[in-house]
Parts: structure tokens; C-alpha cells; sequence
């Protein structure tokens, strides 16, 4: 059996109501999901599934942490994630999308497998700018050091490129 297989919902046989799925997602299950902003995490997700008489909808909470790479300082930390999403299951002959917030299933399908949402859902809470956060006092808690590299080579990138800031600085540099 696949790891995801265990994301799978099996909604036929579910009442009419709500009915709560408790997932925890960590590492093993990121390590699915190739070529995505997030490999590593530990994440509480609770699938809340509300079956009605003709569509389903299903709420996804996630909370947790998620381990990213910084874009300032290019170094890895956990960045704290919260959200809550919702999509609406429709049965149908065919399977094709409307809207972003629809999915379509065969009304021969007796189960759906929730992991690729989870993930995706997952990666929509992380926040677009994925910074170290400050600490109390305000300060950046970014890599000192990455930070120092960084910047030299920004300036070495700079000087190559355009040569007329290179004409500036020793101009600069004579006076
Ligand atoms: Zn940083």
C-alpha cells in the first residue's frame, strides 16, 4: 500500500452530516509531493467532510510548522502555518474541473484520496515571502554570516554587469 493511501476517504458508506478525519503529516508524507516548496514539516490536519444528499463539501484546517528555505538569507527554518480551506465534491459522469474549488467524481467512485489537496492546501498557507521570523525585540534572526556572503556577492554580481557603476566607483574612488 502507498503511503497517501492511507489519505484515502471512503464516503460512500458515510451518513448524511459532518464527519471529522484527523490527519498528522510529517516528513514521509512531504517526501511524496517532488519539486514543491515543502519537503519537510509536521502538520495537524483535520478534514471536516459534510455529505448532503448531492455534493459533499469538506473543510481542510491545517496548523503546524513547515521547514523552508529562507529568501533572504537562503538558510532553512521552521515557519509556522495556519489555514482553512474549503472545496465542494460533485458527482458526475466525467471528471473535469470548475472553478478552482469543485471536484468532480464518477458516481462509481466509492472513496477520495484527500493527500494531494492536504498538500496543496498545506503550501497555499505558507506565506508567499518566506522570511526568518524577528525576534522580540524586533531583529532579524536571518544567518549573520549567510547574510555577509550574501551581500559580497550581490556586489561582485554588480560590478560585472553593469560596467557603469564600475565607472562611477572610480570616479568615486579618485576624488
Ligand atoms: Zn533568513
Amino acid at each position: 500500500m502507498s503511503v497517501l493511501s492511507f489519505y484515502n476517504i471512503a464516503f460512500k458508506g458515510l451518513s448524511q452530516g459532518k464527519h471529522i478525519f484527523d490527519y498528522e503529516v510529517e516528513d514521509k508524507f512531504f517526501s511524496v509531493f517532488e519539486g514543491g516548496i515543502v519537503d519537510e514539516g509536521k502538520v495537524q490536519v483535520r478534514v471536516t467532510l459534510e455529505k448532503q444528499s448531492s455534493l459533499m463539501i469538506l473543510w481542510f484546517d491545517v496548523k503546524g510548522s513547515v521547514h523552508v528555505q529562507c529568501d533572504r538569507c537562503l538558510e532553512m527554518y521552521d515557519q509556522p502555518v495556519k489555514g482553512l480551506e474549503r472545496i465542494f465534491v460533485k458527482f458526475g459522469e466525467k471528471e473535469y474541473t470548475e472553478g478552482d474549488d469543485v471536484i468532480w467524481v464518477s458516481v462509481n467512485d466509492y472513496q477520495l484520496n484527500v493527500a494531494q489537496l492536504i498538500y496543496e492546501f498545506i503550501c497555499l498557507a505558507v506565506p508567499i515571502k518566506k522570511v526568518h521570523p524577528d525576534d522580540e525585540n524586533g531583529n532579524s534572526t536571518c544567518d549573520p554570516e549567510m547574510l555577509d556572503k550574501l551581500a559580497k556577492y550581490v556586489v561582485k554580481d554588480d560590478e560585472i554587469k553593469n560596467p557603469v557603476w564600475n565607472d562611477l566607483k572610480k570616479l568615486l574612488d579618485n576624488e
